[in-house]
């Protein structure tokens, strides 16, 4: 089931078209629309334009599959979206073998021959390849398995027995047939798939055709491929197995096509080769040192030390060279890059929540830097004196008096600006 059918209406096709059916619907809307041949009908050309976007997504295997499944949506900032992608212009010159030569594309077409372009391929089958970040630290190979069509082997492709399949002679192999109707004084010529062989162009005797494929040609088969997870591998990167994809008759086989896509981590985020780590630590951790543990990709743990007095601050970058992500194909590591936020103990003092006593305060003052005193008022204003009061952050009104926690974003972020100095 296609989800959006819009393309397919405005070539003419049904949404089941064989690439052949779309190349003559294109090439029939494509002179009958031409700007050159309708200099004094201007919805002529907007139609061209249509027609040949349309084209152009549905002529390309891997696109017309994007289409099918998630509808124009699906192609928008793509190669596909209307900006990008070729001009109609230079689509419709392609199709007619070049156009430079200033006689036109017309020119062209009623001079020379028409040129294929190249062998037919059946399309490729594109996959999305999810991964961990452990997966891709590690290393793997996925088995994934996909269902492909492949030749029969019961009748090589054939539908039926040896000799058995005849051209159509209702449509004389075309699946097409020209009709005529009577429409008062005119008549009228149209065409309609053919009703004796279903627009195949062949038909063949009930008891000649072929058990195994049902005189379908083809048979669905399950197929496993080993996909390579390399070390370090950037999501984006494809993994092409040629002509793996589907068979068809007289086509050659389609490929198949995984991307590696990167599935996000909780614990750790990566840029390119390097890690970002983030950590907590306890406000005497950050002042007189102690240990972070970090649970790693593979199944190691780091233990850290943070020196006694080397002062973690909140949003402090640091780094651990070669803890970061293999990199892809080379036989070294990035870089483990840990941001730090610091938690503010609730109180201080004793056990008992007794407040600090004047002893703790002293033992503070003698290793933490004097209190800072400026802004101080002049010595003749009037001053008067307040203590504060804690402030219930569930309470509406605090934030009407402009306490809002933006100030909290400040903390982390333009980590990756800073380079590990110790490298
Ligand atoms: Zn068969
Ligand atoms: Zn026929």
């Amino acid at each position: 089931m296609v989800k959006d059918t819009k393309f397919y209406t405005t070539l003419g096709v049904s949404p089941n078209a064989t690439e052949q059916e779309m190349k003559s619907a294109y090439k029939k809307g494509a002179l009958r629309y031409h700007p050159d041949k309708n200099k004094d009908n201007p919805d002529a050309a907007e139609k061209f334009k249509e027609l040949s976007h349309a084209y152009e997504i549905l002529s390309d295997p891997q696109k017309r599959e994007i289409y099918d499944q998630y509808g124009e949506e699906g192609l928008e900032g793509g190669a596909g979206g209307p900006g990008g992608g070729m001009a109609a212009e230079d689509l419709f010159a392609h199709f007619f073998g070049g156009g430079g030569g200033g006689g036109g594309p017309f020119g062209n077409m009623f001079g020379g021959g028409m040129r294929e372009q190249g062998p037919k391929k059946a399309r490729t089958i594109a996959h999305v390849h999810k991964v961990s970040l452990e997966d891709v630290y590690k290393g793997k190979v996925s088995k994934l398995a996909l269902q492909k069509s492949v030749i029969c082997p019961k009748c090589d492709g054939r539908g039926g027995k040896e000799g058995a399949v005849k051209k159509c002679a209702g449509c004389d192999g075309r699946g097409m047939k020209t009709m005529m109707r009577q429409m008062g004084p005119m008549v009228q010529r149209f065409q309609t798939v053919c009703n004796d062989c279903q627009g195949e162009g062949e038909t063949m005797r009930d008891r000649d055709r072929c058990k195994q494929c049902n005189g379908k040609k083809t048979i669905i088969e399950r197929k496993v491929l080993h996909v390579h997870v390399d070390k370090g591998v950037r999501s984006g990167t494809k993994i092409e197995f040629r002509g793996e994809g589907d068979q068809m008759p007289g086509v050659e086989p389609g490929d198949v096509v995984f991307e590696i896509e990167q599935k996000p981590h909780s614990r750790f985020q990566r840029k390119e080769d390097d890690l970002f780590y983030h950590a907590e630590v306890d406000l005497l951790t950050a002042l007189a040192g102690g240990y972070i543990h970090i649970e790693h990709l593979d199944e190691r743990w780091l233990t850290v030390e943070i020196i006694p007095g080397e002062i973690i601050s909140p949003g402090k970058l640091k780094c651990i060279p070669g803890q970061g992500m293999p990199s892809y194909r080379h036989h070294d590591f990035g870089n483990l890059y840990i941001q730090f936020d610091v938690r503010f103990p609730e109180r201080l003092g004793g056990p008992d929540g007794a407040p600090l006593s004047s002893e703790q305060i002293a033992a503070l003052e003698s290793v933490l830097p004097p209190r800072k005193s400026d802004n101080k008022p002049p010595a003749d204003a009037m001053t008067e004196d307040f203590t504060l009061e804690d402030v219930d952050p569930t309470r509406e009104d605090s934030r009407s008096r402009g306490m809002t926690d933006e100030d909290d974003d400040d903390m982390h972020g333009g980590g990756e600006r800073v380079q590990c100095a110790s490298q």
